[in-house]
């Protein structure tokens, strides 16, 4: 069900209470080395304070033990990085417990078009706890909740779940970036336009066999590759030489064969590896048909499996992809990863619906030039993750329809 977004309600002169996910990238000496999390939240801030809204922003930042302020883990440059990317937007920030007196008085000071970032949430233990006494006293700050931290839509964390709770009867909606991943992931996976075609790869099969179930019977084709194949591959009984292969998962991989067969859904796996004996730029390389001899490792999908792969991503009209195909931090065993990222841009250029997700193959299509191409690429690594594997959310059920 699409929810209401912050932009369907009246915000001018009210206070809005919007948590967002800040917890950025910081290098030993406290700088921010990735904005990208604060700038994807501007679409939502600038909604409310273009509108004549107060606005509180509230966010956790790393993992502090929760007894108090952690100099190192404040939201201190963040909020001042938030007042360069405003234009000079008044941006308050208050240096003190999220829900103390100076917090309140703030709250009370804020006028029309202002910001105020309060304190990393996680410096009280009421948080991680999903305390109600501490929800409580958020929830007393704003007449409105909006929820715009898709990266943390899987936690139960108290701003998550018991503040929405706490301000039932006052409006309580998703944020823009919120609304785009849950439509992505959510609507446009529950009726996709077929042909549907998932492309999985990766390091272990254990991380994605939740993905794998939930997908079974609903995609028409899985295309995987990645070393989570090979645990695959060797439970078929194929040789995998020195491959990353997850012995104690073969069990697993044999049931997510059996299901595939006993599905609609086609389950392909690569016929042909790049092969190296190490994982280096200098290594020995040759091609492996089938199976991987002793002292040899998979370390790409081969140039047929390739072929096949690509035949499959032109005919579809929905393409989700998870996983690299190799380890494409090492030249040159990105080059399957870049064909697939190609081939996906093409398909989404003739019309065909495409969401990446997962870190890493969001960061192999950032560094190919190719992250403008797709429909959508996924912020949220654990909760996009647990999306796709079919799981529902506490913070996002208490969020209004649409
Ligand atoms: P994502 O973060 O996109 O969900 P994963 O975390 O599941 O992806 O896996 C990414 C990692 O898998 C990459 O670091 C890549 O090097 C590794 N990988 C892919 N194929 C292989 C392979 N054949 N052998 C070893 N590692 C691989
Ligand atoms: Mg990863």
């Amino acid at each position: 069900m699409p929810k209401k977004t912050i932009e369907h309600v009246e915000v001018a002169s009210s206070t809005v209470l919007m948590r967002v996910d800040f917890n950025v990238p910081l290098d030993d000496a406290g700088q921010i080395t990735d904005d990208l999390r604060i700038r994807m939240a501007l679409p939502s801030i600038k909604s409310v304070i273009d509108r004549g809204g107060r606005l509180i922003l509230i966010s956790h930042l790393g993992r502090p033990e929760g007894k108090g302020v952690e100099p190192s883990l404040s939201l201190k440059p963040i909020a001042d990085r938030l007042g360069q990317l405003l234009d000079g937007a008044k941006v308050r920030f208050v240096p003190d417990d999220c829900v103390g007196s100076q917090a309140t008085e703030a709250v009370a000071a804020l006028s029309d078009g202002q910001v105020l970032v309060l304190e990393n949430l996680r410096f009280d233990a009421g948080e991680k706890k999903g305390d109600k006494e501490f929800a409580a006293k958020l929830a007393a700050l704003a007449h409105i909740y909006c929820n715009d931290a898709f990266g943390t839509a899987h936690r139960n964390d108290a701003s998550m779940v018991a503040v929405p709770q706490a301000m039932s009867g006052k409006p309580r909606v998703a944020g823009l970036l919120m609304d785009k991943e849950l439509s992505f992931l959510s609507e446009t996976l529950r009726s996709p336009k077929k042909p549907f075609v998932a492309v999985l790869g990766g390091a272990k099969v254990s991380d994605k066999l939740g993905v794998l179930h939930n997908l079974m019977g609903k995609v028409d084709t899985i295309l995987m590759g990645g070393a989570m194949s090979y645990t695959l591959l060797k439970a078929l009984g194929f040789d995998m030489g020195s491959s990353m292969v997850q012995l104690g998962m073969l069990k697993q991989a044999q049931q997510i064969i059996d299901e595939a067969a006993a599905s609609p859904t086609d389950l392909i796996l690569p016929n042909d590896h790049v092969c190296g004996k190490q994982i280096s730029r200098m290594t020995p390389m040759k091609i492996c048909k089938d199976s991987i001899e002793s002292g040899w490792m998979g370390l790409d999908i081969g140039p047929e499996t390739v072929s096949q792969f690509v035949e499959e991503i032109r005919k579809a009209k929905t393409i989700l992809w998870n996983g690299p195909m190799g380890v494409f931090e090492t030249k040159p065993f990105d080059v399957g990863t870049k064909q697939i990222a190609e081939a996906i841009a093409q398909a989404t250029d003739s019309g065909a619906v495409s969401i990446i997700g997962g870190g890493e193959t969001a960061a192999a299509v950032d560094e190919f030039g190719l992250a403008e191409r797709f429909s959508h690429i996924s912020t949220g690594g654990g909760a996009s993750l647990q999306m796709l594997e079919g799981k529902e959310f506490a913070s996002v059920n208490l969020l209004e329809k649409a």
